[in-house]
């Protein structure tokens, strides 16, 4: 008797620590546009990236935002784009709460990794040597972006 309920205690502690985390992952990274193409996928939801000078909005220049491939949440003004020269659309700044951000040590290398605060898709990596005031520049895979101009 002891012992079963000594068992159903332990169960209920391990789904305790368990379920809250599941849950956790299953809203923070989420499929909502169902037309993204494998690429995008790949990109926002196995930390891929697309290749340097590939994408069309590095040529934009148009007002607007910038909104998630994936859930539409708004991401970036056209103010904060600027030209990097790497060859991946870049923003000096993020609009508040559009991302958050994790450490990554992929390559050896420790970058800031940033999701959209939304649906949890990967985005890109935000790094410390901006030329704008905020010293910022956000590295962003142009196929998770949609402009929408003014
Ligand atoms: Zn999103």
């Amino acid at each position: 008797m002891r012992r079963n309920f000594l068992k159903f205690l332990s169960l209920a502690i391990f789904s305790s620590f368990i379920l809250p985390l599941n849950s956790l992952f299953a809203n923070t990274k989420k499929i909502i546009n169902k037309n993204l193409t494998k690429k995008q996928k790949e990109i926002m939801f196995n930390e891929g990236t697309e290749r340097p000078f590939s994408s069309d909005l590095l040529r934009e220049s148009r007002k607007g935002f910038y909104h998630c491939a994936n859930c539409g949440n708004k991401l970036f003004a056209s103010t904060s784009k600027f030209d990097s020269g790497t060859g991946w659309p870049s923003f000096s700044e993020a609009l508040p709460g559009a991302f958050k951000t994790k450490i990554d040590y992929k390559f050896g290398m420790k970058r800031t990794e940033y999701h959209c605060a939304k649906c949890g898709a990967h985005h890109g990596h935000v790094f410390n040597d901006g030329p704008s005031t905020s010293g910022k520049r956000f590295c962003n895979n142009g196929l998770c972006l949609i402009f929408r101009p003014e």
